[in-house]
């Protein structure tokens, strides 16, 4: 997919809106427009990668960045001592519905396992 078709790349290139509350090099994180928890915030790379299937060597910096990132963030949230969830959705079975790599970070509120 090309990135002028593909939502996120759209929200990196500031074509499509987003509510950004994260910014390093290699990763935007911005709030999920259909949020499952009080906290549900989308963390991507800048560089359009179709899923997890997709990574590579190289990619090893970004991958930390996004962890990074969703630490610092649920930090920022508070929701450090009640607890938080990263999610990757991969393929049907799980219900991905944008196929531009991304975490899910979830929390303020207690979660179930496994997920439904
Ligand atoms: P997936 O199901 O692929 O793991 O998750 C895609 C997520 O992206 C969904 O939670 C959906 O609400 C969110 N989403 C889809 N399109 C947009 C968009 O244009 N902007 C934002 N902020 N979130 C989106
Ligand atoms: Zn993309």
């Amino acid at each position: 997919m090309s990135s002028s078709s593909c939502p996120f790349c759209r929200i990196v290139a500031r074509e499509a809106p987003a509510s950004i509350i994260h910014e390093t090099e290699t990763v935007l994180a911005f709030h999920d427009l259909n949020p499952r928890a009080p906290t549900h915030v989308l963390l991507i790379p800048k560089e359009h990668v179709r899923d997890v299937r997709e990574l590579e060597d190289r990619h090893g910096g970004m991958l930390a960045d996004l962890f990074q990132a969703a630490a610092h963030i649920a930090n920022a949230e508070r929701i450090d001592d009640s607890g938080w969830r990263l999610v990757a959705n991969v393929g049907a079975d799980a219900g991905q519905s944008v196929f531009h790599l991304h975490l899910h970070l979830l929390g303020g509120r207690p979660m179930s396992w496994p997920p439904g």
